[in-house]
């Protein structure tokens, strides 16, 4: 094997991205090397360059959301094998916090970032901990398997957990981009009835309409809760998800909701929440709950999915780059070219 490999790195100095040739890692007790088949860019990996996300470390490789196949295994390790293919979880628990400290692992408060914290997958191999790998199924492709972590676990969280979708429930989503195309996808698997998209951009609603949503409205349609209101029936949004996150469309999406409703926050901006006056919402028993990330499990069973066929990613896989190429990818992503829902890296 060769001792260095090809690497996308931050700089945190001066914001700056190098490709460079570094010693391929050793993986430590625990820890396996897996060579890298696809490392999704993701907006968090824009943020780290554009400084809305503070660095944590002065040079990071960057990309969190990798599959891949073990090809070493370090001191320890049991239970995987050189050859499994694999997705490594974007993150590790600090072992330290007080919800650590009680074994509360899942939410751990200060969890330790791939891409951020240590070396992520934009690169040709990458150390992962072995602790927090899911096997991917036979029949699954490793392009969309590298989708899993993060770009559509983080939305099949929002929808499953955090807002508790179920049969029979009205949902809207604001915004229809990367976030918000898996969120209606995964609602429409949840059994919402009817699934509306919101947006300005007439292409990404009609992609939406074509991968599930039975109404597309623009959001700054003057007449959107007089609609909403008629192909509901009258009863409004049992479920409704910003993956906008601006005033705006948080208060509409309360706006737009049934007694007892909930918005679902994902997106994210510098603005503060506006859920609009008081009185309606506590009359109405209206919630905003806010959601970020997914479990580990969640990859797993969106895996199961996929390789059952309850799950078609193949629209979510917009461009292909080399890693040579990266800066184009984050370029693309950065400036919506085609409206991208995931640019994949293949080193
Ligand atoms: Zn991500
Ligand atoms: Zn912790």
């Amino acid at each position: 094997m060769a001792e260095t490999m090809l690497a996308e790195r931050f700089y945190a100095k001066d914001h700056s991205i190098h490709l460079e040739e570094i010693p391929i890692p050793e993986p430590g007790p625990g820890e396996v090397l897996m060579k890298v088949a696809y490392c999704g860019i993701c907006h968090s990996d824009l943020s780290l360059i554009n400084g809305n996300f503070p660095p944590s470390l002065p040079v990071v490789t960057q990309g969190h959301e990798a599959s891949g196949t073990i090809v070493k295994l370090g001191p320890g390790v049991t239970g995987w094998s050189v050859g499994d293919r694999v997705i490594p979880s974007a993150g590790r628990p600090c072992m330290v916090c007080r919800k650590c400290r009680r074994g509360d692992f899942a939410n751990c408060l200060h969890l330790h970032l791939m891409a951020f914290a240590y070396d992520g997958a934009w690169a040709q191999y990458h150390v992962a901990s072995a602790m927090g790998l899911t096997k991917i199924p036979d029949n699954v492709a490793m392009d969309q398997a590298a989708l899993l972590a993060d770009a559509v676990s983080t939305p099949y969280a929002a929808v499953v957990r955090t807002a508790q979708v179920h049969s029979g429930n009205a949902v809207a989503v604001w915004g229809v981009g990367g976030v918000g195309t898996h969120l209606v996808q995964l609602a429409r698997s949840a059994g919402a009835v009817p699934l509306i998209a919101i947006d300005l951009n007439d292409e990404v609603l009609e992609r939406a309409k074509r991968l599930g949503a039975d109404f597309a409205f623009h959001s700054d349609d003057p007449d959107l809760m007089k609609k909403i209101e008629e192909v509901t029936n009258g009863r409004m949004i049992d479920v409704a998800f910003d993956a906008v996150g601006i005033q705006a469309t948080v208060r509409a999406a309360v706006e737009s909701l049934d007694v007892n409703g909930k918005v679902v926050t994902l997106g994210l901006s510098d603005q503060d929440i506006d859920a609009g006056p008081f009185l309606d919402f506590n009359l109405q028993r209206k919630q905003v709950r806010g959601h970020l990330g997914y479990q580990g499990q969640d990859i797993a069973i969106l895996a199961e999915m996929l390789s059952f066929g309850r799950l078609d990613l193949s629209e979510s896989i917009s461009d292909v780059v080399p890693l040579s190429e990266v800066e184009r990818g984050i370029d693309d992503l950065k400036n919506h070219k085609g409206n991208p829902i995931r640019i994949l890296v293949k080193p």
